[in-house]
């Protein structure tokens, strides 16, 4: 069972907070997109009206273990204050006796943001007696960054040995979600994986044979998949060392009495750009010069039929170039099929997610999974260092 902060009497204490502020910033150190942070705020303001004072800690970017001025967490601290409405302390540090009497002076209500965490290389290599000075500066430990859970740094697992550990409100979601995936999923259950490369998606496909209705599969990995039924796919994206794993995945299929669907037909062109005209092909006519660049007509229409008997579906992975206007279609047609379901929808990947934002169908989709690397080990059936950790 999970612990989370539901209920938790957290009144006069102090909770380190471990968010997730790994946020995009521009040329001039300007957040570009504020999403994470507004996501931690339901956490935040929760912890705060029970009468918490919270430390809260993050990583940004890859400093590797270095003092990287441009990946402070300094511009966080700014637009964190105008969202909560009250002051935030920003730290010089995320150790050393300075942030300690920081941490220290904390009364109830106020809210202190350490320094980037990846400054030190003791943080991602889960060094324990780091981790500890992690857990002095508080009572009580939050994890409420999903995104990392996949691995076990100081701050993500480390730091729970020392002090009581709980789930924050985002890692509640994002974890019964998934689970809800694996373990009791409403059935049909549909999966919809596409996105740029089999090898990358390989142990949620794997994982997912044994759970789902039906696999359907579009993408660039398509293309790998095409190849292993012995077709031609051109100047295709496409990864011939897996074919053969391809191959296995759509006997397994066949074995298990799953439908795995594959594009019938394809939009081609001479290259992923605006301007190159683009064809429709059956999937068996791809010619040797041409490159496969999103999902046809046809098989929008098997596809969007497919998804929309489903009461559970889970989308993973684009079904083209669908950053390159004329080769968006097919994703856009999807994202339209997810949102329409009578059902439990889960939609995850940063590319996926983008792509639904772009269609402005975000809000009608039932969890949209922001945890990336750590979404796709958790469907694989792995167990997270950072959520084992607040079990039990
Ligand atoms: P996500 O981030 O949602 O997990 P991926 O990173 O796996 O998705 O894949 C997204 C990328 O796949 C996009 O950049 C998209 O352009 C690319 N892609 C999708 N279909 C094709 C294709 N047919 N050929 C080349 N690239 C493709
Ligand atoms: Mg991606």
């Amino acid at each position: 069972m999970l612990r989370t902060i539901e209920g938790l009497d957290v009144k006069g204490k102090r909770v380190f907070v471990r968010v997730d502020y790994n946020v995009p910033l521009d040329e001039n150190g300007n957040i570009r997109d504020d999403t994470r942070i507004r996501a931690s705020l339901p956490t935040l303001r929760y912890l705060l009206d029970r009468g918490a004072a919270l430390i809260l800690a993050s990583h940004l970017g890859r400093p590797k273990g270095k003092v990287v001025p441009e990946m402070s967490l300094r511009p966080v601290a700014r637009t964190l204050e105008n969202l909560l409405a009250r002051p935030v302390k920003m730290a010089p540090d995320c150790t050393g006796d300075e942030v300690k009497s920081m941490a220290k002076a904390l009364r109830p209500g106020e809210v202190l943001l350490l320094e980037n965490l990846r400054f030190h290389s003791e943080e991602e290599e889960n060094d324990p007696e780091f981790a500890k000075e992690l857990a002095g500066l508080a009572d009580v430990y939050v994890n409420d960054a999903f995104g990392t859970a996949h691995r076990a740094h100081a701050s993500t697992e480390g730091i729970a040995r020392y002090i009581p550990a709980y789930a924050g409100f985002l890692m509640k979601k994002e974890i019964e979600s998934l689970k809800k995936l694996l373990e009791s999923p409403e059935r049909p259950f549909v999966a919809v994986i596409g996105g740029a490369k089999v090898s990358d998606k390989i142990g949620v496909l794997r994982n997912f044979l044994d759970r789902v209705d039906a696999l359907l599969i579009g993408g660039g990995m398509a293309n790998t998949f095409l190849l292993a039924q012995g077709l031609g796919v051109g100047k295709s994206l496409s990864e011939p060392d897996f074919v053969s794993v391809a191959g296995e995945i759509m006997a397994e299929a066949a074995k298990k009495g799953k439908d795995l669907l594959l594009p019938e037909d394809l939009v081609i062109a001479a290259a992923p750009k605006v301007g190159e005209p683009p064809r429709v092909v059956p999937k068996d006519q791809i010619p040797g010069d041409m490159m496969a660049l999103d999902i046809g007509p046809r098989t929008r229409k098997l596809f969007s039929t497919k998804i929309g008997q489903a009461r559970t579906v889970f989308w993973n992975g684009p079904m083209g170039v669908f950053e390159v206007e004329p080769f968006r279609g097919g994703t856009l047609e999807i994202a339209a099929a997810v949102a329409d379901v009578n059902g439990f929808t889960v939609v995850g990947g940063g590319d996926s997610v983008a792509a639904l934002e772009m269609a402005g169908l975000s809000s009608k989709i039932g969890h949209v999974s922001t945890g990336g690397g750590a979404s796709l080990e958790f469907l694989e059936g792995k167990e997270l260092p950072g959520v084992k950790i607040l079990e039990g």
